[in-house]
C-alpha cells in the first residue's frame, strides 16, 4: 500500500483512505467524499479545518522567523506570550510551562521534572507515579508505561519497570461495579484502594497520582461525584502531587476552560496540554508545573550548569504562534461558553439513543462522549472482541461520518468545537442509521 509503517494500526489491515482536504467540520477524501469528521482528528482540531486566522499565523509566523530554539534562555516574543497567556488560564498556582512537541513526549518531561524535583528537595526515593486501568497518556517508553492498555504494552515489554509505574482503578462504574454497588459505594471502594496501595508501597516512594479527569482514548470514562474529592483528600494526606493530563480535556472539550474545572479539581501540581492547544495546526505540547515545583529545579541546574532537558522544538516560534492565535480565537469568540451550550445539546441528543437494542451505554460531558455497544442489553454483558466497534465505524465512514472504534465496542464522538447544531442533528442521524446496520450484523 506504501512505504509506511502506519501508527495504531492493525499492519495485517490497513484502511485505504485517503484524505485529501479538509473546510470546517468536514474532510474530503480523494475520490470527492464527505465526512462529518466527528473526532476532530484525533480529539485536536477544534477549530475545524482552513481556519484562515490560524493559517494566517502560521504563515507570518514563518516569514518573521521561521525557527528559533530555547537552549540557554535565547528567547523569542510569540513564545512569551504565549506562554504568558497559557499560565494565566491554567488552574494553578503559578505556574510555569516547558514546550514540546506532543503529548506523549509532555508526559515524558513531567516524570523527569518530578524526579529532578524531588531530587532537588532531598527526596530521591520518592519517584513512583500511580496511574489508572484504562488511561491513555502515550506512546513512548515513559508515557506508555503510565498508559493503562495493554494494546500499548504487548510485545513493546511495558511498562519499563525502572520507571515505578504503579497502578490503581478506573473510576468506570459502568463496567467496574461491584453486583449491586451503588455508585458511593464503587466511589468508596476504588479510593480505599487507592489509599491501600500508597500505605503498601510508603508514601515516601509516591511522586505523583496522573489521571484524565475524564478519559478519552480508554473510552471516555466521566468519573463518579465525588470521585475526585476523595482522591485530592488521599493525596493531600499522603503529601503526593496530583497530575492532569488534560491533552484531551482541555480547552472546551467538557464545557468548562479545562476537564480539571469541569470535575471539581482543586488546582492539579502539574498539568499536560497538546491538541486543542494549535486545533492540531501546529505539533506543540505543555508540560506545566506549579511555581513552587519550578523554584526548587533553579539551584541545581545552576549547579551543574544548565538544566538538562529541551527538544530542538521545544518552543518553535511557528507552533507558538498558531497555539497563542488558537488561544486568542477561543478567548474573543466565547468558545468554551458555547462549547457548554452546544455540549448539552449533544450529550441531550445522544441520550435519545439509549433505548437503542444495541447501546449499552452512553457516557460524555461537554462535547465528548462515547456509545458502548453491548451483546446483552439488560446485562451489559459485552461483546467478545472489538469487531462490532470496528463494524459500526466502518458504516458510519460509508455513511459519510469519521468516528472511531475505542475499547472495543464503543464509538467515541468528539467533533470540531465549531461544529453547529445542525451538524451535530446530521451526526446523531447517522450514528442512528449505523447503529441499525450494526444490529442486523450483530444478529
Ligand atoms: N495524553 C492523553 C490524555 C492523550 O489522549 C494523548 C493522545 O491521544 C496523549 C497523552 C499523547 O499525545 P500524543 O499522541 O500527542 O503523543
Amino acid at each position: 500500500m506504501s512505504q509506511i509503517i502506519y501508527p495504531t494500526t492493525n499492519l495485517k489491515k490497513p484502511s485505504n483512505l485517503v484524505i485529501e482536504r479538509g473546510e470546517g467540520v468536514y474532510v474530503y477524501d480523494n475520490k470527492g467524499n464527505k465526512y462529518l469528521e466527528a473526532m476532530a482528528g484525533l480529539w485536536c482540531s477544534s477549530l475545524g479545518y482552513n481556519n484562515k486566522e490560524l493559517i494566517d499565523a502560521c504563515t507570518d509566523q514563518m516569514s518573521k522567523l521561521s525557527y528559533s530554539h530555547m537552549f540557554g534562555g535565547k528567547t523569542h516574543q510569540v513564545g512569551i506570550d504565549l506562554a504568558e497567556k497559557l499560565t494565566s488560564m491554567v488552574p494553578m498556582n503559578n505556574a510555569k510551562v516547558f514546550f514540546g512537541n506532543s503529548g506523549s513526549d509532555a508526559n515524558d518531561t513531567h516524570i523527569k521534572l518530578l524526579r529532578y524535583y524531588f531530587n532537588a528537595i532531598g527526596k530521591p526515593q520518592k519517584y513512583k507515579i500511580i496511574a489508572r486501568e484504562r488511561s491513555y497518556h502515550g506512546v513512548t517508553i515513559a508515557s506508555a508505561s503510565l498508559t493503562g492498555l495493554p494494546v500499548n504494552h504487548s510485545n513493546f515489554d511495558l511498562p519499563f519497570e525502572a520507571l515505578g509505574i504503579l497502578r490503581t482503578d478506573a473510576p468506570h462504574y459502568y463496567r467496574g461495579a461491584l453486583e449491586n454497588e451503588s455508585e458511593i459505594e464503587f466511589v468508596d471502594r476504588i479510593t480505599n484502594n487507592l489509599e491501600k496501595l500508597i500505605i503498601e508501597e510508603g508514601p515516601e516512594t509516591i511522586a505523583a497520582f496522573i489521571v484524565e479527569p475524564i478519559t478519552g482514548a480508554s473510552g471516555v470514562i466521566v468519573p463518579p461525584p465525588g470521585y475526585y474529592e476523595k482522591v485530592q483528600a488521599i493525596l493531600e494526606k499522603y503529601d503526593i502531587l496530583f497530575w492532569c493530563d488534560e491533552v484531551i480535556t482541555a480547552f472546551g472539550r467538557t464545557g468548562n476552560d479545562f476537564g480539571s474545572n469541569t470535575m471539581g479539581i482543586k488546582s492539579p501540581d502539574l498539568m499536560t496540554l497538546a491538541k486543542q492547544l494549535s486545533s492540531a495546526y501546529m505539533p506543540i505540547s505543555a508540560s506545566l508545573i506549579s511555581g513552587d515545583i519550578y523554584q526548587a529545579l533553579i539551584e541545581p541546574s545552576n549547579k551543574v550548569g544548565v538544566f538538562g532537558h529541551g527538544y530542538t522544538y521545544s518552543g518553535h516560534p511557528v507552533a507558538c504562534a498558531v497555539a497563542l492565535k488558537t488561544l486568542e480565537i477561543y478567548q474573543r469568540d466565547n468558545m468554551f461558553d458555547d462549547a457548554a451550550v452546544k455540549g448539552d445539546y449533544m450529550q441531550s441528543k445522544l441520550q435519545k439513543l439509549n433505548a437503542h437494542p444495541l447501546v449499552g451505554e452512553i457516557r460524555g460531558k461537554g462535547m465528548i462522549a462515547a456509545v458502548e455497544m453491548v451483546a446483552n442489553k439488560k446485562t451489559g454483558q459485552a461483546f467478545p472482541n472489538g469487531d462490532i466497534g470496528h463494524y459500526a465505524m466502518a458504516a458510519c465512514q460509508r455513511l459519510g461520518m469519521i468516528t472511531r472504534a475505542i475499547a472495543g465496542s464503543s464509538l467515541a464522538f468528539c467533533p470540531p468545537l465549531i461544529i453547529t447544531t445542525s451538524q451535530i442533528d446530521e451526526m446523531i442521524f447517522v450514528l442512528e442509521k449505523a447503529l441499525d446496520e450494526t444490529l442486523i450484523y450483530a444478529m
